[in-house]
């Protein structure tokens, strides 16, 4: 799949596409990531992106004709129909359905604006649809353009050193779309406290329903709707229900 980037500042997304274990995904173009920069888009010898806002008030808006010359630009090279995402306060907020969603698509073209926001025309007019990184405000899209790349990127077959880890994660529906459990390593002892007897016992099955049981108490705790949602989608086990009846 294949994202394109507008942006002001391509730069931030160097030392992100380039680190950690989602580097290969990039590298392989398992997800391809092209940064495109809005300031080549615009004119003038100042090359402008934005203006003072109609009405007064604070702050500069991010004019729409740049945008869409850059916008112009990528589907002149995508030829395709990719939707538009532009991150904002007003979007829905990215969860994991969302993610898997992505991982799954041909891509998108991703509008990070900047200053108080762009034009609402350009909006409008090409926009397909917002997404939210959840309730504040950020300086600019750019962090939340990473977050989606990020998370879409460690779904990717062969992304993850451990093939299938990311199914152990919160919110996969592998595990039902609860939260994950704790996780421990060496020394088995540390400063006073040891770690879990179950995960030393090198049983397996009770391996698997310590942690089975520490997701449900910990996502009942922190996250009692997404017990609800499990429990709709029929997903208990007459066992996980005991447990969380027995209020452990
Ligand atoms: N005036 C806007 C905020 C502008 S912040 C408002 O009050 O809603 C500048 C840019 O940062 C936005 O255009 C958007 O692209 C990005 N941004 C800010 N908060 C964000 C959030 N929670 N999720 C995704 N993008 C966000």
């Amino acid at each position: 799949m294949r994202f394109d980037v507008i942006t002001l500042f391509p730069e931030l997304f160097e030392p992100f596409l380039n680190s950690g274990v989602t580097r290969r995904a990039y590298e392989q173009k398992l997800v391809d990531v092209r940064l495109w920069n809005l300031r080549d888009y615009a004119e003038g010898n100042y090359r402008r992106v934005d203006d003072r806002p109609f009405g007064g008030g604070p702050g500069m808006v991010m004019m729409a004709q740049p945008l869409l010359q850059c916008l112009q630009a990528i589907r002149a090279e995508r030829n395709d129909a990719a939707p538009v995402v532009l991150f904002s306060p007003i979007g829905k907020p990215l969860d994991h359905a969302g993610v898997e969603t992505w991982s799954a698509s041909a891509g998108a073209v991703l509008v990070c604006g900047r200053y108080e926001g762009v034009d609402q025309r350009f909006i409008d007019s090409h926009v397909d649809l917002q997404v939210s990184l959840g309730d504040f405000v950020l300086s600019g899209g750019e962090i939340a353009a990473m977050a989606l790349l990020d998370a879409v990127a460690r779904l990717q077959p062969g992304v993850l050193n451990d093939e299938g880890s990311h199914q152990a994660d919160s919110f996969n529906p592998a595990l039902d779309g609860l939260l994950d459990c704790p996780h421990y390593t060496r020394p088995e002892e540390w400063a006073g406290h040891k770690a879990p007897a179950e995960l030393m016992s090198g049983h397996h099955e009770q391996i698997e329903r310590w942690r089975r049981e520490r997701r449900l108490e910990i996502t009942a705790r922190h996250r009692p709707d997404l017990i609800a949602a499990a429990r709709a989608a029929g997903a208990l086990s007459k066992a996980d229900e005991a447990f969380l009846a027995s209020g452990q």
